[in-house]
């Protein structure tokens, strides 16, 4: 724990518990909450309020500690409150917080993200993950005049209508909650129109010859492939060998973009994302989550000639009022001085000592778990056989999960309250944090 963590949590102005807050918030907000992961309906309870954190610590307004995984769901890797990341988002807003004009920060940004992520060429600043995935599919659109998209099941790429088919996070974690919607199998969201979702074709995650199949069929139809090159959103699934390689040469073949959604894996798995690690160049990238720092941000970008089809150089139509917020880009920036060779070798061991430690304690309590990890993001699935995609990955038991969860939370520790979620080291965590989380994933086992 950080000097920072230990201070006393500043509980001035909260006057109210969780399950107050929680039951004013139900009658205010659909299921009391503004993203439906964070309802707990896959784990049963009330949602924890939270009020602070600093480092790798949380505190919800009850007064309670917990040290956190979730990571605000991936952009955290510096942890909470980063005081670099907390100056420079005071001073950049004293300089006035947005202005509707260029400013250097954005070409700051730009400048940064294009040096880390070669096959970046140009980009584009937007104000969410789920805006950036589906501008980069309209572009792709646009750039190649085709319709067709192929999508992964159990990858999540934003909530735009073409991309909520068979999508992962939420819309996985409902499948398993009796009486959500998704229970019934419904592979997509209420609202979105059929003839929307018959555009984009589902297949398997890590079949590669599932996709070389769907190019045969329909070949000169396909506009894009859109994958998560690390699966986070089934919980953590690893590209098997050569499958991203496969979907590279399929789409250079028939004339289809390919594009990388690593708006968890950006800056994530390595600065270079997961196309660094695994050698594969995208035509187009999303980014968001860790480069923002924590406040509102994506990105698209990718191949110059693609780019240049976006307005106003090109007839692909894209906007943003917040677009490149000053103290967004301001946020993201000094997370990104963080990330060095040093602090990714460090994520790197403190995610294989939680991963190992999590397996060890659960062979020792004779539970079937399966780790999978690439860096700092993981899962322990509850299963005794590997998880490649949404099938294997749904074979978990996720009942045991809710009970895991709780049991974590009980002892102070905060995971994702999903079995289908990635788990989040920050650089705010040390050997001592991880040893506590194993001993008390033991005692959650045992109980
Ligand atoms: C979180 C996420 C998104 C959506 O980002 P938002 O900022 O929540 O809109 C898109 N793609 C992936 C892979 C994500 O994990």
């Amino acid at each position: 724990m950080t000097d920072a963590a230990k201070e006393a949590p500043d509980t001035t102005g909260v006057a109210v518990s969780s399950s107050v807050l929680y039951a004013e918030a139900c009658r205010l907000m659909p299921g009391g909450v503004n993203s439906p992961v964070r309802a707990y309906r896959a784990v049963g309870g009330i949602p924890l309020f939270l009020v602070r954190g600093a480092g790798a610590t949380v505190w919800d307004a009850d007064g309670g500690e917990y040290l956190d995984y979730v990571g605000s769901w991936g952009p955290l890797i510096a942890g909470h409150a980063h005081p670099a990341v907390v100056r420079g988002i005071v001073e950049t807003a004293a300089a006035g917080s947005s202005f509707g004009a260029p400013t250097p920060l954005e070409v700051e940004m730009a400048r940064t993200v294009t040096a880390s992520v070669p096959s970046i060429e140009m980009l584009r600043m937007v104000s969410s993950g789920t805006e950036a995935a589906m501008s980069a599919l309209r572009l792709a659109r646009a750039a190649t005049g085709r319709r067709d998209l192929l999508k992964f099941d159990g990858c999540y790429h934003g909530h735009a209508d073409s991309l909520l088919v068979k999508a992962g996070s939420g819309m996985m974690t409902l499948a398993h909650v009796p009486g959500s919607r998704g229970a019934a199998g419904v592979p997509s969201s209420a609202g979105v129109p059929d003839e929307i979702a018959a555009l984009t074709r589902v297949l398997p995650y890590n079949d590669a010859e599932a996709v070389r199949a769907a190019f045969q069929d329909r070949r000169q139809e396909i506009a894009a492939v859109i994958v998560e090159p690390v699966a986070g959103n089934m919980g953590v699934v690893p590209p098997a060998p050569g499958f991203l390689e496969t979907l590279r040469d399929l789409c250079s073949a028939a004339g289809a973009l390919l594009i990388f959604d690593e708006v968890i894996t950006g800056f994530r798995v390595g600065r270079g994302g997961a196309q660094a690690r695994y050698g594969v160049r995208p035509d187009l990238t999303c980014l968001g989550k860790v480069i923002g720092g924590g406040l509102p941000v994506g990105v698209y970008g990718g191949r110059r000639d693609v780019m240049q089809v976006v307005a106003p150089l090109g007839p692909a139509y894209q906007a943003g009022t917040l677009s490149g917020n000053p103290v967004a880009m301001r946020a993201g920036l000094e997370t990104l001085r963080l990330l060095d060779d040093a602090a990714y070798q460090r994520l790197d061991e403190l995610g294989a000592a939680l991963a190992d430690g999590l397996a060890t304690v659960a062979r020792r309590a004779g539970v079937d778990i399966v780790v999978n990890r690439v860096g700092s993001m993981l899962t322990p699935f509850f299963t005794g056989t590997p998880v490649v995609d949404a099938a294997s990955a749904q074979r978990a038991d996720v009942d045991r999960y809710a009970r895991f969860f709780h049991g974590l939370l009980d002892r102070g520790v905060m995971v994702p309250p999903s079995q289908f979620e990635a788990w989040f080291v920050s650089l705010a965590h040390t050997a001592e944090d991880v040893r506590r989380t194993v001993d008390a994933a033991r005692a959650a086992l045992a109980a």
